[in-house]
């Protein structure tokens, strides 16, 4: 069924908000869908999200499924990408998972290395 705008506005000018729990790592945040995005937030809920976010749908998919955890930037002997970690645990802002990702597990020096 496609959204009608113009009922939603109806209920919007009724005073009622719409408010909605999108997926972040380790739950859920909730957010003030604005009246004149629900359609919007209907048809793409993800899109949406991501640009709550201020970051590509890529990047919002890849920091959820990656639970916040920035990925190590270094290439195996094999020649994949480290699948470790970046020192630090997941559950990071998006933020700071995209200013982490791409840095350096323990093991490939970064925080942690040498420590234990
Ligand atoms: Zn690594």
């Amino acid at each position: 069924m496609a959204m009608d705008a113009k009922t939603v506005t109806e209920i919007a000018n009724a005073g009622i908000a719409f408010v909605a729990t999108v997926r972040i790592p380790g739950g859920g945040e909730t957010v003030v869908v604005p009246s004149n995005s629900v359609v919007e937030y209907v048809a793409d809920p993800q899109g949406f999200a991501a640009r709550h976010f201020g970051v590509s749908k890529e990047q919002y998919l890849l920091w959820v499924e990656m639970d916040g955890m920035p990925q190590c930037g270094a290439t195996t002997k094999n020649g994949p990408r480290c699948k470790n970690g970046v020192s630090g645990g997941s559950q990071r802002s998006i933020e700071e998972w995209l200013r982490l990702d791409g840095g350096y597990c323990a093991v490939h020096g970064g925080d942690g290395a040498n420590t234990r």
